[in-house]
C-alpha cells in the first residue's frame, strides 16, 4: 500500500492518504504529550510499542465481534486502517476511580466502580475536552441518537472483552477512552487502544503501568508499556 501525503498530524500519531481512497496509514510517532500538549517529550520506541500493542488489541476486539478500522501492520510504526468519518466525541468507561473523575467529584482514587461508569467528552483541545452528554451531542450534530447508542453498546462490549484479558494477565483495566467513526453508515472503532489512552494497574501492587507514568513523572514509561504487552503475550522484537 503506497503512503501518500500526510493529511493530519495529531499529538502522537499522523494520518496519511494512500492510493486507496478508503484506506489510511496511521503512523505511531515517539511524541508523547499530556495536559493538552503542555508536557511534551520524545520517548524512544513508543511509536513501535503502541503500534504493536494496538494491533494486538484491535485483533482481539475484531475476534470478539467489535468492528474496528484496523486492517494490518505495515511496519514497526505504521498500520493500515479504514478511512473513517470520525465522531468528535470520546467515550470513557471506568472500572476503578482515577484521573478526572476523582478531581471532578472529589472521590478517592482506587474505588471499584460497580456498575462501571460511562462518560462522553467533546474532542476539542482548545476547550480542554469538556464533558458532554448525549443530548448535547445530538443537538449540536456531533452524532445521531442511534450512533450514540451503538457507541455505548460497543464501548461496554470492549470492556467485557478487555477487562477479562487484562485480569487474566494480572492487571486491572482501570479506565480507557475510545473514539469511533463512520464507515458506510456503520459505527466502527477507530484511533488506538494502547497504554497512552487507558489506565492499567498491576493487580497485586497497584503499580501504574500506563501514561500516568509520564503524566506523573514516575519514569520507565516505555519499559512498563512493554511489560504490559509482554504479560498479554505481545512480541515487540
Ligand atoms: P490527537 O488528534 O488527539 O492529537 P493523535 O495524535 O492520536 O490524536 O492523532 C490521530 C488522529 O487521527 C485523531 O484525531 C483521530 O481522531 C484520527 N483518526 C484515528 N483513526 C482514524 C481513521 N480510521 N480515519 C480517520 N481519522 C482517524
Ligand atoms: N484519555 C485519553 N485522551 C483524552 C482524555 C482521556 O486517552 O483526551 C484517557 C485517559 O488516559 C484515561 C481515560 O481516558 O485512561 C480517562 O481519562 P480522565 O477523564 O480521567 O482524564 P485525565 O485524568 O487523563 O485527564
Amino acid at each position: 500500500m503506497e503512503k501518500r501525503e500526510e493529511l493530519y498530524a495529531g499529538k502522537a500519531k499522523s494520518v496519511y492518504r494512500t492510493d486507496d481512497p478508503d484506506r489510511f496509514v496511521m503512523v505511531f510517532r515517539d511524541d508523547t504529550s499530556a495536559f493538552d500538549g503542555e508536557k511534551k517529550e520524545q520517548l524512544n520506541r513508543k511509536g513501535m510499542v503502541n503500534n504493536k500493542f494496538n494491533a494486538f488489541i484491535m485483533n482481539k476486539l475484531e475476534q470478539a465481534g467489535v468492528p474496528t478500522h484496523f486492517e494490518g501492520l505495515l511496519s514497526d510504526t505504521d498500520s493500515l486502517v479504514k478511512k473513517l468519518d470520525m465522531i468528535p466525541v470520546e467515550c470513557v468507561v471506568r472500572n476503578v476511580s482515577a484521573g478526572s473523575l476523582c478531581r471532578r467529584l472529589g472521590v478517592e482514587e482506587g474505588q471499584d466502580l460497580n456498575p462501571p461508569t460511562y462518560e462522553l467528552f467533546l474532542k476539542n483541545d482548545a476547550l480542554h475536552d469538556p464533558m458532554v452528554n448525549e443530548s448535547l451531542a445530538v443537538t449540536f450534530g456531533w452524532a445521531k441518537e442511534d450512533e450514540l447508542a451503538r457507541m455505548k453498546e460497543l464501548t461496554y462490549k470492549v470492556n467485557s472483552v478487555l477487562k477479562t484479558l487484562f485480569e487474566e494477565a494480572g492487571m486491572l483495566l482501570v479506565d480507557y477512552k475510545l473514539e469511533f467513526g463512520r464507515s458506510n453508515d456503520t459505527i466502527v472503532l477507530g484511533d488506538e487502544f494502547s497504554p497512552d489512552g487507558c489506565r492499567i494497574w498491576d493487580m497485586e501492587t497497584r503499580k501504574k503501568m500506563d501514561k500516568d507514568r509520564f503524566r506523573q513523572g514516575l519514569g520507565e514509561v516505555i519499559e512498563t508499556y512493554e511489560e504490559v504487552g509482554r504479560r498479554l503475550g505481545i512480541n515487540f522484537d
